[in-house]
């Protein structure tokens, strides 16, 4: 037997077995596989033209989604890389990613005319930059041959949480695994219709486009994230799953009293932890809500947890998918004890195998086949996985360990708190004390007193907030993730 190192193209597979079948609805309308199909190969015809040859890196800044999905698929059929650009981010930041990544050439869409304009005049990629809406579909067309597993797709960007964004080299493989892996957690079929409000720079977003593909399932596109839009859709029975981070579940659920139509069978909540209270929330409502964890290093879930466990296993991130190995890596070596606390590591083949131009970060994170996310997690003793914080925002007072994500959990179950974010700051006799950031409704009268005795009431009291800041709002990056770095150095 042969080990199998290429497979049929997915989008001309569709195109041919299924041509009539809806690949992307989105508010500029319905496009078929076989419509897609060909839009991808004569809109990879132009940009041959163009000079754009296999392997090149395309920068991609777009706004409409479906933009974003064709300039995806003709990237693809040229067997081109993609690098979506994150648009909340600025000219100069972007401008560094499209050198990093030595783009050839940047695409656009109208909305994203303004940002590019600003990224160009910082770089100039080799064959600069490219309105979307400029370039002809021409009467020629670009087939791609069969997809060679091990090459490259994308360069995402992390979020860049932490600090720098670092490119993660994502490859057909990673894509195809995890593809295999969702679908055994999830179960689908190509009668799915999969809603992503989401931007889909991310690699949420993308897996969602590149996963119906494999699946034959319909991606439902929203041009941004629009509370009453997406209730609209989940309600009109129509979605059967749907891709959101904990921000978007909470204000999409602040004002319900009922759940959604039975047709909606997976709400895949991802990208950063979730207040158990919102999780809790949603489940009371009926909401089949799939806490995952995952990130851009492991192309989307490395856990999950299932519906079936969803209610008894509330603020658990689930187990493994198939073919991922996660452990916790503690000063003792790796173990998957109960209630061992430590970085979480995991093993794959949805993993990256590094970062882009990365030496010094590779040899942090990359290490005996293993990936050193970063994160600190437990399993309790049914191995279900609790990721409690990033080890950065890990808070050390007095030589006990402060998981902010727990303290601002606590805090935002006091009626009137919106969001909540909990930092460490320098203490001469601890170290570290912990102090909140609070968002309230804006009706709402609270006094520091009040939320102190509600943390007081719930936790040990090294974890209580020594300090409440009121504010209006929390930085956030894109994806919704708090920024805690911003407010550690406001504190400064
Ligand atoms: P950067 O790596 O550049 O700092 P980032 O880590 O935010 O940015 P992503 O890859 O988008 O970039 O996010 C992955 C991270 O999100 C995880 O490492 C983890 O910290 C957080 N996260 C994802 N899912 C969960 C979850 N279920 N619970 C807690 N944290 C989560
Ligand atoms: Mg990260």
């Amino acid at each position: 037997v042969q080990s199998v190192r290429s497979i049929p193209d997915w989008l001309r597979g569709r195109a041919i077995h299924h041509p009539d079948h809806p690949a992307l609805v989105a508010p500029e309308g319905t496009w078929t596989y076989r419509e897609l199909y060909d839009a991808a190969c004569e809109y990879a015809a132009s940009l041959r033209i163009l000079g754009v040859t296999e392997g090149d890196r395309v920068a991609v800044i777009a706004k409409t989604g479906v933009k974003y999905a064709l300039m995806m698929h003709a990237i693809m059929q040229l067997n081109a890389v993609v690098v979506p650009l994150n648009w909340r981010l600025t000219g100069i930041e972007l401008a560094k990613q499209v050198e990093d990544a030595e783009v050839a050439i940047l695409l656009f869409d109208e909305g994203g005319a303004t940002l590019a304009r600003d990224v160009l005049q910082h770089v100039q990629p080799r064959y600069g930059g490219r309105a979307f809406e400029s370039i002809e579909r021409t009467t020629e067309r670009v087939e791609r041959s069969d997809i060679e597993l091990t090459h490259m797709h994308a360069i995402i960007y992390t979020s860049g949480t932490t600090g720098v964004a670092k490119g993660a080299v994502i490859t057909y493989q990673n894509h195809w695994w995890g593809a295999m892996a969702s679908a055994m957690q999830l179960g689908l079929t190509p009668a799915d219709r999969w809603l992503v409000p989401m931007p889909l720079f991310h690699v949420g977003g993308m897996a969602v486009l590149i996963r119906s593909l494999i699946y034959g399932t319909t991606v439902v596109i929203h041009n941004g994230f629009d509370v009453s839009a997406v209730n609209e859709a989940l309600d009109s029975g129509d979605i059967t799953m749907v891709s959101v981070v904990p921000t978007m579940l909470q204000r999409l659920i602040e004002h319900r009293r009922a759940g959604y139509p039975p047709a909606l069978r997976c709400v895949l909540l991802g990208g950063s932890a979730a207040p158990k209270s919102l999780v809790a929330r949603a489940l009371a409502l009926g909401i089949p809500v799939n806490q995952s964890y995952g990130m851009t290093e492991t192309n989307t879930q490395a856990t999950t947890l299932q519906s079936a466990d969803a209610l008894r296993k509330v603020g658990s991130s689930g187990k493994p998918l198939a073919n991922m190995r996660v452990r916790i890596a503690t000063p003792d070596g790796f173990t998957d004890e109960a209630g061992v606390e430590g970085e979480i590591v995991v093993q794959g083949p949805t993993v990256i195998s590094g970062y882009w131009k990365r030496p010094d970060a590779n040899a942090k994170s990359f290490r005996d086949g293993w990936f050193y996310t970063g994160d600190i997690g437990v399993f309790d003793e049914e191995g279900f996985l609790y990721v409690l914080d990033r080890r950065a925002d890990l808070i050390v007072s007095g030589g006990e360990n402060i998981y902010p994500a727990e303290v601002e959990s606590v805090l935002v179950q006091y009626e009137g708190v919106r969001e909540a974010a909990v930092v460490g700051q320098s203490d001469p006799t601890w170290g570290q004390v912990p102090v909140a950031f609070v968002v309230k409704a804006s009706e709402v009268e609270m006094t520091e007193l009040a939320l102190a005795n509600h943390c007081r009431q719930l936790l040990a009291g090294y974890k209580v907030p020594k300090a409440f800041y009121f504010v209006d709002e929390l930085p956030r990056n894109a994806s919704g993730k708090l920024l805690r770095r911003i407010l550690k150095e406001r504190l400064q």
